[in-house]
């Protein structure tokens, strides 16, 4: 079919635009045909862009047989005057809905192929195929909705930081490797072979260094890279709001971060409050067994070991002499759970890896539970007593170490809070978890592992147990958690090179290596390094929470599969054995 040139013809309205105040006007809109209803002498099409659809109604003999050639996906221009619709045709569905635009000249730009799946409805289709064909995909007004507030929230994000006095600045992709924990996204150097630059995992190193430079306040959108083994709802390439302040504390950060998340709240028109939450590490792992606990749900885990300590009941009496404890929490209204409900219960949490989980309730002119005959009915009642738990609640226990315990309580918390439907999605629990441990224990390695990045400080009270009791040194790492996600990461950081040394000694490298890999950073901090710290908040998460979007994938516009693959381009691929050649790689 033959198709039509553009011309010199120019759009007046975009497709949602048009309203009963310009009814009289001669209109010229640009889209895509959404949708076709031939009525036998009259025609109707849905006309769409990104900004709305709009009604043109063909009723001229004269252009019946073009019109009659249209389909889905057609690009077509129609000209025409803007008609008020009658009454009872009018849509309060559509922005444009109380007007039609009646076609004098139909101009068809390109016709389209069926798509793979239809744009015009929300009908579900499989991610592979979304993916595969992610043009097409991103036509569909959800992902246009994603797009549009993902340009708004960048677009805040520049605005605010301009505002507090931040610069721009960016920064290199092609680097020397500066670990943050993940592996590096290698690239061979054709100039020097046999060496490799790597991709940002984060532009830490040099968000420092601009503050060495005296810089003094520095933020970017930027992109990150780590080649992990995709989880979930990881990608292998991400975007990160990173920013680093001079002379800052904890304070100084939250109280730019905290306004920064009511403008994007704004954006959805949510609110975040002015001030967040602070905890720190130890008590979001006592009380929620999770280091980015979802406070929407309540059932704070509790420490319910005493009233088992002395008593009968030898599996939780045992796990305490072991130096462990009997921790547990409160499932409101879950006294009505069914023996098959409390065995499935059970099995989860041996799932979870409990060696068991004990129930409790209150019974008429008692208490049940399975413990009952062990511990007696006095431990089983002080222990609903602790627990909060009324009639009508369930009380769920385990014992073993306080880290498995925690873990595997704060696991079922959550899976038992989705169930319940405890996660309200139009609420916004922000906080900020700090003091979080410096150090990690790898025991298969035996040694210790940054928890932040290497360039963490110790809290100052600790600093001095750093080589004597490196396990008992908490950092000034703070995350900022909303909902149970993790969307923001950072610390003050290490500026006297002296600690920055001990620092790398405990993590086991030597001067040699240390120099080897941060030799550029070391020297800079000799040279006048001003206190400093920063944060990186992910911008895709953020964006998700946003758009109400459980995945990140919905938010960014060219993802990438758990595999890493991009199937829209194939992406990675091989490449021509030349390259191969110039570069001195070799695949085998
Ligand atoms: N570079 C850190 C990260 O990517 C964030 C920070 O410490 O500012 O997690």
């Amino acid at each position: 079919m033959s198709v039509e040139p553009l011309g010199q013809l120019a759009r007046t309205h975009t497709c949602g635009e048009l309203n009963s105040s310009h009814v009289g006007q001669d209109v010229v809109i640009l889209g895509w045909v959404h949708r076709v209803r031939d009525l036998g002498g009259v025609m109707f099409f849905d006309i769409r862009d990104r900004h709305g659809i709009t009604q043109a109604v063909v009723r001229a003999a004269a252009l019946e047989e073009k019109a009659k050639r249209l389909r889905p996906e057609y690009v077509v221009g129609i000209i025409g005057r803007v008609d008020a619709r009658a009454a009872d045709a009018i849509n309060p569905k559509l922005k444009t809905g109380e007007i039609e635009v009646a076609a004098r000249e139909i101009r068809l730009l390109n016709d389209a192929k069926t798509p793979p799946f239809p744009i015009n409805e929300d009908t579900p289709v499989s991610e592979e195929m979304r993916l595969r064909y992610r043009y097409l995909d991103l036509r569909r007004p959800r992902l246009q909705q994603n797009m549009i507030l993902r340009h708004k929230a960048a677009f805040a994000v520049r605005q605010y930081f301009d505002e507090q006095g931040f610069l721009e600045i960016e920064t290199p992709i092609l680097n020397k490797s500066t670990p943050e924990g993940a592996r590096d996204y290698l690239v061979p150097s054709r100039v020097h072979p046999g060496e490799f630059y790597a991709l940002p995992q984060s532009p830490q190193i040099f968000k420092q260094i601009l503050m060495i430079s005296g810089l003094d306040r520095y933020f970017q959108i930027a992109k990150c890279f780590r080649d992990e083994d995709l989880r979930a709802d990881r990608q292998p390439e991400f975007t990160q709001v990173d920013l680093e302040i001079s002379f800052a504390t904890e304070n100084l950060v939250f109280s730019i971060l905290e306004p920064l998340m009511g403008r994007l709240m704004a954006l959805v028109g949510r609110e975040a409050p002015p001030f967040f939450r602070r905890m720190p590490y130890s008590e979001a792992i006592a009380k929620y067994g999770s280091d980015k606990p979802d406070l929407r749900a309540g059932m704070e885990l509790r420490l319910l070991s005493e009233p088992f300590a002395a008593s009968a009941f030898s599996v939780f009496r045992g796990a305490i002499e072991a130096g462990g404890e009997v921790r547990g929490f409160t499932v409101p209204g879950a006294a009505r759970y069914s023996r098959k409900d409390l065995d499935n219960l059970i099995d989860e949490a041996k799932s979870l890896g409990a060696a068991g989980l004990v129930w409790a309730r209150h019974a008429e002119g008692g208490v049940q539970s399975p413990a009952l005959k062990a511990a007696g009915e006095d431990v089983i009642r002080r222990a609903l007593t602790m627990a909060a738990a009324g009639p009508g609640d369930l009380l769920v226990m385990a014992a073993g170490t306080h880290a498995a315990t925690t873990r595997m309580l704060g696991q079922l918390r959550l899976n038992i809070a989705k169930r319940e439907n405890l996660l309200d999605p139009n609420r916004y629990e922000f906080l900020w978890v700090v003091d979080f441990p410096m150090f990690d224990w790898l025991p298969d390695e035996q040694r210790w592992e940054f928890m932040h990045h290497p360039f963490t400080a110790p809290l100052e009270s600790d600093a001095d147990r750093l080589e004597s009791d490196p396990g008992s040194v908490r950092a000034r790492a703070y995350d900022m958690v909303l909902n149970g996600s993790e969307i923001g990461g950072g610390s003050i950081r290490i500026h006297d090179q002296r600690i920055q040394r001990l620092v790398f000694k405990m993590l086991g490298m030597s001067d040699e290596e240390a120099k080897a890999r941060f030799g550029f950073f070391v020297d800079a901090l000799e040279f006048g390094t001003p206190p400093h710290g920063g944060i990186a908040l992910g911008l895709d998460r953020i964006c998700a929470i946003l758009s109400g979007e459980s995945s990140i994938r919905e938010v960014i516009a060219f993802p990438k599969t758990a595999q890493a693959v991009d199937l829209m381009s194939g992406a990675p691929s091989p490449v021509d054995p030349r390259q191969l050649r110039e570069l001195r790689v070799r695949t085998e």
